[in-house]
Parts: structure tokens; C-alpha cells; sequence
């Protein structure tokens, strides 16, 4: 039986990946930049009002804005970890991602007073070249990742993955097993050839409106949810212009706020525990 299927509901699944707008850089650089993320995540939440999501918050940002993460579970989102430092788990060693995972995971909780289950990947880089890293989640207390993307690019992405929330395991990342992790991939829409990425970020962006949603009622009539990511800095716009951020980042941003909004009317989202617990 799929995950969450018995329950016979098809609310869509909203997550934030909690960084401030230049943290694509080294973390060694990020004092050089203007810190915006306090005022655009405020933004988030005020857009979000009573929706739920799940928050995937950057263990160093939570260790420099606590009271950031304290309004966030205030308002009564989930807190998941989005790591430490923003490294690619690819770019680490299992130790050092081990070590990132726990004290990003004891910093939220020092905060909050509540147990981190969740994990979102930098850059979705959970994969067959370092599926090692589930079993290292599984140790740690996590109960659920949401990093596969299925889909195929030269950076990231497993093309052969299941579309929707399944059990995964470092043997088998690409079907039903009987691990412990829950896995939520980022939506895609199934194309004969290939899959595309519909519902977060860049190609939130990218995409006509219409299209977004057409897809999102295609996963929801097979009784699926849909799951969407947004980045706070997505929706500021007053952001500093720097050519060493390539143009993908700034692409469109004035689309994203109206879009978040429409997305909020047409259909129904909640946070990842909230979707598995009920
Ligand atoms: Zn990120």
C-alpha cells in the first residue's frame, strides 16, 4: 500500500527551504553579503496565513536567528532541517554529513523544544552516488526526506525514481522497500520521454501558471500529493543584484508572490507531518 494512501486524501504537501539568498555561496563568504532572510521569511508566513507547511531550515541560519525559528513553530509550522552549511551531500564526507545533520538537528530542537523528524538535501542531492546517506538519516532520528528529484540533469537528480511519497532505503533509492525513511520526491510531470519538474523554485518560476496547476491536478486525480518548494528569497524582490549569481536566480522573481497566492486558492496544502499524521 502507498504511503498515506488509506487515509484516502489528497492534500498537496508545502515545504520552504529556510536560506537567505546567497547562500549558494561558500559558507566561508557569507558574512560579505546583506542578510535578508529574517524579513523575507516574515513575508513567507504572512503569504502562507493559516496554510501549513513544513519549514526546512539551514542549521546555521537557526543558530543566528532564533527568534526567526521560534516565530516560525509560533505559527504553527513544522521544523525540518535543511543541514548546516548548504553543501551538496556529494561535496562531504559521510562523517562530515553526519556531523551537519546532528547539529543542525540539536540547534532547531534547542529552539523549539521539539524533535527534528525531517530532512530536505541541498540541491536534491540525495542519489544513487550517495544513497550512503539514508542510512545515516535513519540513525540520526529522521523520519522522512524529501531531496529525490526525479528527474534527469547534469547536477542532480534520479530519472528512475518513484513520482510519489515511498519507502527508501541506501539498497534500493529507486522503489519500495522496507525501510524507515519516508521519501517525499519533488513533483515532476511525466512526459513519454522524460520527466519535468513543475513545483518549486526555479521552475515555479519558469512555467505559465496554467500549466503548474493542470499538473498538479493530473498528480491529484491519481490521489497523489503534490510536492512544492519555495525559498523566501524567491519573493524578494528587493534583493541586491550580483553578477556572481547566475541569471536563473533572478529569473522572474516578480511571478513567484502571485503565484504562491493562486496556488493557496486552487488547492490545499499542508505541512509533511501534519500529511502523515493527520
Ligand atoms: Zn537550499
Amino acid at each position: 500500500m502507498r504511503i498515506g494512501s488509506k487515509m484516502g486524501h489528497i492534500e498537496n504537501i508545502l515545504t520552504v527551504d529556510v536560506e537567505d539568498w546567497y547562500m549558494t555561496t561558500d559558507i566561508s563568504r557569507w558574512g560579505e553579503f546583506e542578510d535578508r532572510v529574517i524579513a523575507s521569511t516574515e513575508r513567507m508566513l504572512s503569504i502562507l496565513g493559516d496554510t501549513k507547511a513544513t519549514f526546512f531550515v539551514l542549521g546555521y541560519v537557526a543558530e543566528h536567528h532564533p527568534e526567526l525559528i521560534s516565530l516560525i513553530h509560533d505559527c504553527g509550522h513544522e521544523l525540518g532541517t535543511h543541514g548546516y552549511s548548504h553543501k551538496p551531500i556529494q561535496s562531504q564526507t559521510p562523517d562530515q554529513f553526519e556531523e551537519e545533520l546532528l547539529k543542525s538537528m540539536e540547534i532547531i530542537k534547542s529552539i523549539t523544544g521539539v524533535k527534528v523528524c525531517g530532512h530536505r538535501a541541498c540541491q536534491a542531492s540525495v542519489m544513487k552516488s550517495t544513497s550512503w546517506s539514508i542510512d545515516i538519516m535513519e540513525r540520526c532520528g529522521i523520519e522522512y526526506d524529501s531531496s529525490v528529484f526525479p528527474v534527469k540533469t547534469p547536477l542532480y537528480g534520479v530519472p528512475d525514481a518513484p513520482l510519489f511519497p515511498y519507502r527508501i532505503s541506501s539498497e534500493n533509492i529507486c522503489g519500495e522497500s522496507k525501510g524507515r525513511i519516508c521519501e517525499f520526491p519533488l513533483s515532476v510531470r511525466k512526459l513519454p520521454y522524460k520527466n519535468i519538474p513543475i513545483a518549486g523554485g526555479f521552475y515555479l518560476r519558469l512555467f505559465p501558471y496554467w500549466f503548474i496547476k493542470n499538473s498538479i491536478e493530473k498528480i491529484n486525480k491519481k490521489r497523489e500529493p503534490a510536492v512544492i518548494y519555495l525559498h523566501p528569497w524567491e519573493i524578494d524582490l528587493e534583493q541586491p543584484k550580483s553578477p556572481e549569481f547566475k541569471w536563473y536566480h533572478y529569473y522572474n522573481l516578480p511571478a513567484m508572490e502571485p503565484k504562491i497566492k493562486q496556488l493557496l486558492k486552487d488547492f490545499k496544502f499542508t505541512s509533511i507531518r501534519e500529511w502523515l499524521h493527520g
